[in-house]
């Protein structure tokens, strides 16, 4: 059968691939999603399901309400987090969730990534932030809704397009993007700054953030208005 998300499918399916690829997961662990906003559905991952035998007609498309649109699969237990954040933040076409290990680990000790060095501010101007740690009431209820809502909480201060990663407390990294492959690259990224973050704290447990005028020198040659780095 001919389906009408061919498109959406294979580039849900090409980003979920770079998932193992850049060593970011093993077995069935994390899952992407691409989001067409036209239709306002996206594509994601079927549920336990493991990345070498996954192929593009095996993505689950679903509606903004979580509900399945297409696909013999049930999708992965995280859509309806994946849900939420494309309701909230507008202009994001991709979500990543991992359990790197790094960050999966700053997220266990449900501490910020402290913005330590110029690595980390060619990306982000601020800490990766961590959220709260979800209560026994918001988990008795719509458990992976409310780990959505938990990022949002975690962003009523924040934009999500200068800082497009996050620690959820407890749990794991989530990062999103423009495009699933922009998500993907910032979950690559979220977990090399917190390796970096954690080897930096080892030799120095006193170390501080990097002072403000060289975060802002880092992130706005590469994201501010007089941006020069690069070659476009
Ligand atoms: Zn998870």
């Amino acid at each position: 059968m001919k389906s009408s998300y061919g498109e959406l499918k294979e580039r849900a399916w090409r980003a979920n691939m770079e998932i193992p690829r850049r060593g970011l997961a093993i077995y069935t662990f994390g899952n992407v999603s691409a989001f067409d906003a036209e239709r306002a559905v996206f594509a994601i991952k079927p549920s336990g399901v493991a990345y070498e035998s996954l192929t593009p007609a095996e993505m689950v498309v679903v509606d903004l309400e979580a509900k399945v649109v297409e696909g013999a699969l049930r999708p992965s237990s995280d859509t309806k987090t994946h849900a939420v954040l494309y309701r909230a933040f507008a202009g994001v076409g991709g979500i990543a969730h991992t359990h790197s290990t790094y960050a999966t680990a700053w997220a266990q000790a449900r501490m910020p990534i402290p913005i330590y060095g110029t690595t980390h501010a060619d990306h982000l101007a601020e800490d990766v932030p961590c959220t709260a740690l979800m209560t026994a009431e918001a988990v008795g209820g719509d458990y992976e809704a409310e780990t959505g809502t938990q990022i949002i909480d975690c962003f009523r201060t924040r934009d999500p397009h200068q800082t497009p990663m996050v620690l959820v407390a407890g749990h794991g990294p989530f990062a999103w993007g423009a495009t699933a492959d922009k998500a993907v690259y910032h979950a690559v990224v979220l977990e090399e700054l917190a390796r970096m973050a954690a080897i930096t704290r080892t030799l120095d447990p006193d170390v501080g953030r990097l002072p403000e005028h060289l975060v802002r020198k880092h992130f706005e040659r590469k994201h501010g208005k007089r941006a020069y780095y690069g070659q476009s």
